[in-house]
């Protein structure tokens, strides 16, 4: 069984042993079964942040298959809590939210994955993250090897992060968030979003009009997968947008006006401390390279999006990281700044 079958990017070797969980229990088991043995364990969901090598991975992976999704389960709770089993499809728990009302999530339709990765790398888009309605993660602690639920406060959310990411310890299980009971969406932060709805940035529209609009942003970017859309066939973003010190985005404003011209202007995002996030698709494309470019062994960047590497269809993970690492190399020759993979990168380094 190859787990290219298993990815969304659909590459990757073969596994030594795979197991599907349907139940918390079965999951656990599996995960204590693998841990008892010595085996490493690979936690799959919807395989859509994973690049895993040409060689497979040497252990088990485990598919998270658990379902449910429950409102408010205590009379006490919160009207808009909401908790997901860690195997459910995140756009349908997205879907749900908005038909019944609640808002918070709605930014975050189109995601491809399982709710349970969805802390992982505190997923974001348009200008929402999980972690802005995340109120407890319940996990299966590893090393404890106990259940525990942990507040969100103990998570370790940051931009793309999480105390989750980078360490195996903890298997979600499932995942709570705390929603405002209304039919508005959230304010609409992220000023693309908003001039596609025709509002002002901090205003509200209909949940399900934002939602509509978020996922017709997306397919225009190949960012919904969609077997028809060859563009699709990614990991999503391949790199982190790079979060730069006032120095650092000094010397990338003069190589950017050396490079570009001298009104050039590098777009920046507030990303607190005195430190700004730049778009490292803007960055791609100035250090020169296009929309489609392809060196010709199976992978090449997304003809919508400079930041989605896509397997071309013949592509191997060695070529994919091999143009991710020339994309990286020609991004630091032109700007001095490094890139870094999105995707979790499994028996592989960039
Ligand atoms: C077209 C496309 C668009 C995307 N757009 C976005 C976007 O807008 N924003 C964004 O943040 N991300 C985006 N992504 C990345 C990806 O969809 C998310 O990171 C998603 O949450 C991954 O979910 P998954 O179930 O596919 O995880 P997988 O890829 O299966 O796993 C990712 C990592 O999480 C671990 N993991 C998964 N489930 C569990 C669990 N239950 N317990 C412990 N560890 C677990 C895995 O071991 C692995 O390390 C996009 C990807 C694609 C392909």
């Amino acid at each position: 069984m190859r787990l290219a079958d298993f990815t969304t990017v659909r590459l990757g070797g073969p596994a030594r042993a795979f197991a599907r969980a349907e139940t918390e229990d079965e999951l656990i088991d599996a995960v204590r079964s693998a841990d008892a043995a010595g085996h490493p364990v690979l936690i799959l969901g919807g395989g859509s942040n994973l690049v895993v090598a040409d060689e497979g991975f040497d252990g088990t992976v485990i598919q998270v298959a658990t379902r449910g999704v429950t409102r408010g389960a205590s009379a006490s709770a919160n009207p808009g809590e909401l908790t997901a089993a860690a195997g459910e499809e995140w756009d349908g728990v997205v879907a749900r939210t908005v038909a019944e009302g609640l808002a918070g999530l709605e930014c975050l339709s189109g995601i491809p994955g399982l709710t349970g990765a969805t802390p992982m790398q505190n997923v974001g888009a348009y200008g929402q993250e999980v972690s802005d309605t995340i109120t407890r993660v319940r996990v299966w602690d590893r090393v404890a090897a106990e259940v525990l639920e942990l507040p969100a406060a103990s998570c370790g959310f940051g931009y793309r992060t999480s105390r989750f990411r980078g360490s195996e310890r903890f298997v979600v299980l499932s995942v709570t968030f705390t929603l405002a009971a209304q039919a508005r969406s959230a304010p609409i932060r992220y000023a693309e979003l908003a001039a596609t709805l025709g509002v002002a940035p901090g205003d509200r529209v209909d949940g399900a009009e934002a939602r509509a609009a978020v996922i017709e942003l997306r397919q225009r970017k190949g960012m919904v997968i969609d077997p028809a859309d060859p563009d699709t066939r990614s990991a999503g973003s391949f790199f982190l947008n790079p979060v730069l010190d006032p120095a650092t985005l000094a010397a990338v404003e003069a190589a950017a006006r050396t490079r570009c011209g001298p009104d050039t202007r590098v777009p920046r995002f507030d990303a607190g401390n005195g430190q700004v996030k730049v778009p490292a698709a803007w960055l791609i494309e100035r250090a020169g390279f296009t929309r489609g470019y392809n060196p010709g062994d199976g992978a090449r960047i997304s003809s919508k999006h400079t930041l989605a590497l896509v397997n071309a269809g013949s592509a191997s993970t060695a070529a994919l990281l091999s143009l991710a690492r020339e994309i990286r190399d020609g991004v630091h020759a032109a700007f001095g700044v490094t890139l870094t993979p999105e995707p979790i990168l499994v028996n592989a380094t960039l």
